[in-house]
């Protein structure tokens, strides 16, 4: 007897869930973002069958495929502005609260959160 075994990641969509607009940083555009939930199954002949993780939730860009944790807001929530080129956006060390800095620094830079207050120094690699 042969016997097909395996591992998949389901996605679905979440049930009763109204799609999010952002701005997806990886498409660079506004789109609907559709809350899913991505769980590991044991599969038998490709079908899943035994759940073998916990459901965890994302929100998953409709244009380009792209997955972010499901308090990801883009950029600019609700607007069609495009994000300034220049500036980049990275989470807080202490509170993860969202910090725009220059995305080119030639140097390491000092920032100061605007959340929290807390300081700290980042420094880009450039290739
Ligand atoms: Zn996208
Ligand atoms: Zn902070």
């Amino acid at each position: 007897m042969f016997l097909l075994v395996g591992t998949r990641t389901v996605r679905r969509n979440l049930p009763g869930s109204a799609p999010v607009r952002a701005h997806c940083a990886q498409c660079g555009l506004v789109s609907e973002m559709q809350p899913q939930t991505l769980r590991e199954f044991f599969t038998l002949f490709l079908v899943p069958v035994i759940p073998i993780s916990k459901a965890r939730q994302i929100i998953t860009c409709g244009r380009c495929g792209a997955s972010y944790s499901p308090d990801y807001r883009g950029f600019t929530p609700g607007s069609s502005e495009d994000p300034d080129p220049t500036m980049t956006v990275l989470l807080c060390p202490s509170c993860s609260g969202k910090v725009q800095i220059p995305l080119r620094p030639d140097n390491a830079i000092r920032v100061t959160c605007p959340h929290c207050g807390d300081k700290f120094t980042v420094s880009i690699n450039k290739s």
